[in-house]
């Protein structure tokens, strides 16, 4: 997934333009590295890629803007249970394998059917988003220690 600059740049401008956001150095950066990155990230490691562009960056701020870009459909939060709270940057519908060891989070792509589990958070007058599967377990390499 290596889409150059110019078109990262100009899908977060379009999207910040449409909800009357503004454009700034530090959003056209976060989101080069996410989308470069197309990986699990905390907002820790967020910040310290950014860090040498955009000194004086704050955890604050990268929070702030991921939570925008969350808005705006650029990430998506990754329910990892118990670790550090994780962003995505693909947004394609898939789901995730969290290793109780060691904490690394892989994709896992299946197709589920969770329209079951979203009929039956609206019965118990829930408003769902949406559904992901969290699979648990022990990664291959800890598997091998
Ligand atoms: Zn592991
Ligand atoms: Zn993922």
């Amino acid at each position: 997934m290596s889409t150059d600059t110019d078109t990262i740049d100009s899908d977060l401008i379009e999207r910040l333009r449409a909800r009357g956001q503004r454009v700034t150095s530090q959003r056209l950066v976060i989101n080069r590295m996410l989308q470069a990155r197309d990986a699990h990230v905390t907002a820790e490691e967020v910040l310290t890629a950014v860090s040498q562009t955009l000194p004086g960056t704050s955890l604050p701020t990268v929070y702030a803007t991921l939570e925008l870009f969350e808005r705006l459909g650029l990430v998506r939060r990754v329910s990892a249970g118990g670790g550090a709270l994780l962003f995505d940057s693909r947004t394609v519908e898939h789901h995730h394998l969290v290793c109780r060891s060691c904490g690394a989070v892989q994709d896992l792509d299946v197709s589920v059917d969770l329209a079951p589990a979203l009929d039956g958070a609206r019965a118990a007058g829930f408003a769902p988003d949406r559904a992901a599967l969290v699979v648990e377990g022990l990664c291959d390499r800890c598997r091998a220690d």
